[in-house]
C-alpha cells in the first residue's frame, strides 16, 4: 500500500467509473433523493494513521440512509452483546432491503440489521436501553469521525411520511411479539437515522474502527470488543448491500455498506477505511458508480481480504 499512490489513482478511477452513473437512477421515493445531482461523485480513503485522501465532491454532506445500520447495529451490540441476536438474525436475505416476505416467513425476525426490518428491531432493542437512540448514533459517528455531524429535519420528516413498508414491517413484528417498544417511537428512531448528514470523507473515516479491530485510530478508544467488531465485518460483507452481497464479495471482498442516498463505505481490515458516493442506483439499491469504484480500489490496492 506504500507504494501505491493513491492521489493519482483515486482521480483515475473516478474517471473510469464516473459514466457508469447513467446507468442508475437515484431514489424517488421522497423529493431530497429524487432531486439529487446526478453527477455529484466523491471518492474517500482513510488509512489507520489518518492519511487521507479523496477526489470529487468528497465535502459534500448527503443523508447517509441506511449507512447509519452500521453504527446503529455497533451501539446495540454495545448494549446488549451478542443477546442482540435473540431479536434479529444474521443471514443474508437474498431479497430487496424492504422486503416483507421473509418476515412473515420467519415469524417476526427479520434475517439480519443491515435490511430494514433488521435496522428496525435494533432500533426497538436501542430504545428500550437509551433515552435518545439516534442522537447516541450521531454522538458516536461524530467521535469517529472528528467533527459535527448534522441531520436533515426535512428528510426525517419524508422518511417518516413515505416509510409505509417500513411502519408494516414494525407492525408485523409487533404482531410476532419482536417489537417491544412502540410502532410510532420505532418509526421516528428509524427516520433519524435515515436523515443523518456526513461526507464521503468523514465516513471514510468514521468506518476506520472496524478496520482497527474495534478501536477508533485516532482516538484509541474501544469502540466494541474486537470480536464483535469481526463479526460486524462478517454482516457487512454478506448482508451491507442487499441481495448483491455475494456480488460485491467477488468484487470488492470488502465488508461493505451502502445507502440509498448513493454511499457505500467499505473497510478493509488492517489498512483503511473508504467511502464511495455517487446518487445514482443499480436494481439492488447500491451505487452503480460508487460500487464500481469500490471495486476498482479494491482491485488496484490489493484490499480484498480473501
Ligand atoms: N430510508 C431508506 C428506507 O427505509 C433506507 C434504505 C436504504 O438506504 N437502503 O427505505
Amino acid at each position: 500500500m506504500r507504494t501505491l499512490d493513491l492521489d493519482a489513482l483515486l482521480p483515475e478511477i473516478a474517471a473510469q467509473v464516473q459514466p457508469l452513473a447513467r446507468q442508475g437512477q437515484q431514489a424517488d421515493y421522497i423529493p431530497a433523493l429524487a432531486d439529487a445531482d446526478p453527477n455529484r461523485f466523491a471518492l474517500a480513503t482513510c488509512d489507520l494513521t489518518g492519511a487521507e485522501h479523496a477526489v470529487g465532491d468528497a465535502d459534500v454532506p448527503f443523508a447517509i440512509q441506511s449507512i447509519a445500520k452500521v453504527f446503529s447495529l455497533t451501539l446495540a451490540l454495545q448494549h446488549v452483546g451478542e443477546d442482540l441476536w435473540k431479536r434479529v438474525d444474521r443471514e443474508p436475505s437474498g431479497d430487496p432491503f424492504n422486503s416483507l416476505i421473509q418476515l412473515e416467513l420467519d415469524e417476526g425476525v427479520p434475517r439480519n440489521p443491515m435490511i430494514n426490518a433488521g435496522a428496525l428491531a435494533v432500533c426497538d432493542v436501542l430504545l428500550e436501553r437509551c433515552d435518545d437512540p439516534d442522537g447516541e448514533v450521531r454522538a458516536l459517528l461524530s467521535e469517529l469521525c472528528g467533527e459535527p455531524i448534522g441531520i436533515d429535519d426535512e428528510i426525517r420528516e419524508a422518511e417518516r411520511r413515505a416509510g409505509h413498508r417500513n411502519t408494516a414491517m414494525a407492525h408485523l413484528m409487533s404482531a410476532f411479539g419482536n417489537l417491544h417498544t412502540s410502532v410510532e417511537a420505532v418509526m421516528s428512531t428509524y427516520a433519524g437515522l435515515c436523515a443523518v448528514t456526513m461526507t464521503t470523507r468523514q465516513l471514510a473515516r468514521a468506518i476506520r474502527f472496524l478496520a482497527n479491530g474495534g478501536v477508533d485510530p485516532k482516538t484509541g478508544h474501544r469502540v466494541v470488543p474486537e470480536a464483535l467488531a469481526r463479526r460486524i465485518n462478517a454482516v457487512m460483507l454478506t448482508c451491507g448491500t442487499y441481495d448483491s452481497a455475494g456480488q460485491f464479495a467477488y468484487e470488492v471482498g470488502l465488508p461493505c455498506k451502502s445507502g440509498v442516498a448513493g454511499a457505500i463505505v467499505a473497510d478493509a481490515p488492517g489498512r483503511l477505511g473508504m467511502c464511495a458516493w455517487s446518487p445514482p442506483l443499480d436494481a439492488s439499491g447500491n451505487s452503480r458508480a460508487g460500487g464500481a469504484a469500490l471495486h476498482l480500489l479494491a482491485e488496484r490496492a490489493k484490499l480484498s481480504v480473501f
